[in-house]
């Protein structure tokens, strides 16, 4: 199926651009904590705690976003992730090969009912394999931190730039 391939690969083509998006705007908002922190220790009567404050709250759901563009490429390619062992799996396994922890999504077919799945769009090595159902609870996976922040060259003052104010009173530790 060549056109279905080529929808597919489009699909998987603008996930993966989206990410590097995100993985851009996470560097800039570590640049910028960066130069508000070294604003705040430079002068002590500044307090940026806010705006680094709304910047990691803006790392994480980009992290959050990351994590589930991932889960959309994978489905693209007929896989998921074990929430428990990240083991990919074939997206009709009702129970990680792996692990054995139970899948609780859509996609996941009593592992007694599947007779052959659709070949083309799965990977042989991903074998079905019924385990004894652990009950475990679907855990949805930490996102990854990566790239530590470089280090900052130093600034007069704070980074001027100022993202949408993700308003955080009553947090001053
Ligand atoms: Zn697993």
């Amino acid at each position: 199926m060549p056109i279905f391939q080529d929808a597919k690969g489009k699909n998987i083509a603008n996930f993966q651009k989206s990410i590097e998006e995100k993985k851009h705007t996470i560097s800039k908002y570590y640049d910028e904590i960066g130069h508000l922190y070294y604003g705040q220790y430079k002068d002590v009567n500044v307090d940026m705690t806010k705006d680094i404050n709304a910047r990691c709250e803006s790392i994480s759901n980009l992290y959050i976003e990351i994590e589930d563009l991932n889960v959309k490429i994978l489905r693209e390619k007929g896989l998921k992730k074990c929430a428990i062992c990240a083991t990919e799996n074939n997206l009709s396994n009702a129970f990680c090969f792996k692990c054995g922890a139970r899948f609780d999504d859509a996609d996941a077919v009593p592992a007694d009912v599947i007779a052959s799945p659709n070949a083309s769009a799965t990977p042989a090595r991903y074998e079905t394999k019924p385990a004894a159902a652990p009950a475990a609870a679907p855990v949805v996976a930490a996102p990854v931190v990566q790239a530590a922040p470089a280090a900052v060259a130093p600034v007069e003052a704070a980074a001027e730039e100022v993202v949408e104010a993700v308003t955080e009173e009553g947090k001053e530790e």
